[in-house]
């Protein structure tokens, strides 16, 4: 019997082997491939204004355009001092989208004057499964923690070595994949992915 494929909306390695791994723990054996398989399928406009909107847009567009379910997950980092800023922004914050090192930098200026006390954040991730009859399921991760003042860590990417996680002393950047998966935003949420592929694909 041929495995059911699911595709995943990103050309990221990292996320593919993520979600892979968690599905094949769950004991789902299924042929999950990332959006590189489909090379002419345009990239969707994220015009949602919450996560959970972008995820399922990304995979709506991906099931309906290549006729198979697809998952995708939309992320960033929410500020509780600027009211859950940069969030949907979090990639483009300081103008460019995806220069990590300048919305890093952006962000540590904007909030120079903000004491520990009030330097809570987290990073929040949902996660969507559609299908090509327009079937869609979406859930949630965050991963809470305060921000320091400096950058520690060369592990990970975006803002990961200005976040510290709940209950650690280290940044995230600090954590190795497999320390970060375990606790990180997109971890919980693509855990939470396990029953809803099984209900609908399993
Ligand atoms: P995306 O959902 O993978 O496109 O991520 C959006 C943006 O949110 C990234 O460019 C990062 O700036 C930020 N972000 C999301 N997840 C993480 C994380 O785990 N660590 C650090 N930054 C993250």
């Amino acid at each position: 019997m041929t495995r059911q494929r699911l595709i995943l909306a990103t050309r990221n390695a990292g996320k593919i082997t993520e979600l892979h791994a968690i599905l094949a723990d769950a004991g789902l054996d299924l042929d999950l491939v990332g959006a590189d398989a489909y090379p002419e399928i345009p990239d969707v406009k994220e015009t949602g204004v919450t996560f959970a909107e972008n995820a399922l847009l990304k995979a709506h567009a991906l099931a309906q355009a290549t006729g198979l379910p697809a998952v995708a997950d939309d992320s960033g980092l929410c500020v509780d001092v600027l009211g859950g800023a940069p969030g949907i922004f979090s990639a483009r914050w300081a103008g460019a989208h995806g220069d990590d090192k300048a919305n890093l930098n952006l962000l540590l200026a904007q909030l120079s004057d903000i004491a520990d006390p009030h330097r809570g954040a987290h990073f929040a991730c949902a996660a969507a499964l559609a299908l090509p009859d327009g079937t869609e399921r979406v859930v949630e991760g965050r991963m809470e923690g305060t921000l320091r003042h400096t950058p520690v860590g060369t592990n990970g990417f975006g803002y990961d070595p200005i976040l510290q996680p709940e209950g650690h002393d280290v940044t995230c950047a600090e954590l190795t994949p497999s320390e970060k998966n375990a606790i990180s935003h997109r971890g919980k949420a693509f855990r939470a992915l396990v029953p809803v592929v099984r209900e609908l694909l399993g």
